[in-house]
């Protein structure tokens, strides 16, 4: 059978693309080097906001919340999207002053968030501690969804449309020759395609490092821990000095996000458990804010591999080569920007994306040659960094 398209990566991304390119009629193979959503794809806390600074964002938020809702159709609740809203705290004027940024740009492009008084949140979320808090910033309508069964849904689609996925199948190189794709080495063989989508996560780079293509990404290490044994009735809560997030997960499961210490980590070496000093500090800073939480008892937690690009936005869409696409960089918003997969299909398809790509085109980066950088702001997991037009 002659392919019309490797995939590189069964994650989020690449199997949503896969389906999508498969339904369209293409000859589609994933490759996967361990099983489907055997990295971050299912050990994400599944955190989908609905309100964003940049149009273009929100767009791709918004399809990530229909494509969940097709899904959910069509499996009869296997990914129910669960609306539990969102709040940012800010605990000093900075912190407050970018909540009201945020608040002003987010309205511009159709954003749905409001400021709210300490008071307000007291009155609405009486198990959040507010007196030290000088603002919030409250959306409504962000939820959440069980990563591991929206990645083993994702795979299921893709196999009935047609999707070849050949589990414990590394991609040793992309193949190119005379400036086109000519297909990927798996096993020592080539496996001939004249297009690869690249959407192996942290492995993205390496893997076109050693095809020759460079890839301006730096790798880092995000951290979640189990609460059990409290109920709450709490939105989404972050913390823009605190930097942590928390979730309910179910009725007595509560979700702690630590954020990433190192950047630049080798994705083959890293541990993947909570570290217990992160732990204890974070553990404090929560229970400061939630002082129920000091009843909850600590259930073990996960650590993943993210990867993001110097501006934190992700790199979507062809990238070198003709014939080599990409749908990585996606940081800590792999899941809420999984719609970001979906353009790069309709692109390959040579259909007009539903959402302009400007900000995640991969292209800007097209003179990128290997140098290290540094993040322009901090690296995106879980509140956004500016959008392209404030840059
Ligand atoms: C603790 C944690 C919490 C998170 N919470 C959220 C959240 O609330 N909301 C949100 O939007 N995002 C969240 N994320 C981020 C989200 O999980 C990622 O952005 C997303 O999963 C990235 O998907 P990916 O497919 O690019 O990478 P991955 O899921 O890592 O998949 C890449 C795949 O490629 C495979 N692969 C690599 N190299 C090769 C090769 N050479 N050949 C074949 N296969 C290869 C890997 O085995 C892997 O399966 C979270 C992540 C973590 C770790």
């Amino acid at each position: 059978m002659s392919l019309d398209i490797v995939v590189v990566g069964a994650g989020l991304p690449g199997l949503l693309a896969a389906w999508r390119l498969a339904e369209s009629g293409m000859k589609v193979a994933v490759f996967e080097r361990g099983r489907i959503g055997s990295e971050s794809s299912s050990l994400a806390a599944g955190h989908v906001p609905q309100d964003s600074m940049s149009r273009e964002n929100l767009a791709l938020l918004r399809r990530t919340r229909e494509i969940i809702d097709e899904l959910d159709r069509i499996t009869g609740g296997v990914t129910r999207f669960n609306v539990v809203g969102g709040i940012q705290l800010a605990t000093g004027q900075d912190g407050a002053e970018g909540l009201h940024n945020r608040a002003q740009l987010s309205e511009e492009v159709g954003g749905i968030g409001d400021i709210l008084e300490p008071h307000e949140i007291a009155r609405r979320f009486p198990q959040i501690y507010v007196e030290d808090l000088v603002a919030g910033y409250y959306t409504t309508d962000d939820g959440f969804v069980r990563s591991l069964d929206l990645t083993t849904v994702l795979g299921s689609m893709a196999r009935a449309a047609g999707v070849d996925i050949g589990e414990g199948c590394l991609v040793e190189r992309v193949c190119i020759d005379d400036g086109s794709v000519k297909g990927v080495i798996v096993g020592g063989e080539l496996v001939k395609a004249p297009r690869v989508l690249v959407s192996a996560g942290a492995w993205s780079r390496p893997l076109l490092e050693r095809s020759g293509v460079l890839l301006p990404t730096k790798s880092f290490v995000l951290q979640a821990l189990m609460l059990v044994g409290v109920s709450l009735d709490i939105p989404f809560i972050s913390e823009v000095e605190g930097d942590y997030y928390v979730m309910v997960r179910t009725p007595s499961t509560v979700l702690l996000g630590i954020p990433p210490r190192n950047f630049d980590i080798d994705p083959d070496r890293f541990s993947r458990d909570v570290q217990s000093e992160d732990q204890l500090h974070f553990l404090d800073l929560v229970t400061h804010r939630i002082p129920m939480l000091r009843a909850a008892r600590p259930a073990g937690g996960w650590a993943g591999v993210l990867v993001a690009t110097p501006d934190a936005w992700p790199l979507l869409g062809p990238f070198g080569p003709d014939g080599l696409f990409v749908a990585t960089g996606l940081g800590g918003g792999g899941l809420q920007r999984l719609s970001g997969a979906e353009a790069v299909a309709q692109l390959i398809m040579g259909e007009m994306p539903f959402v302009d790509l400007v900000e995640c085109a991969a292209s800007r980066f097209k003179r990128y040659d290997g140098q290290a950088f540094e993040f322009r702001e901090k690296p995106f997991y879980y509140a956004e960094t500016s959008p392209m037009r404030l840059r």
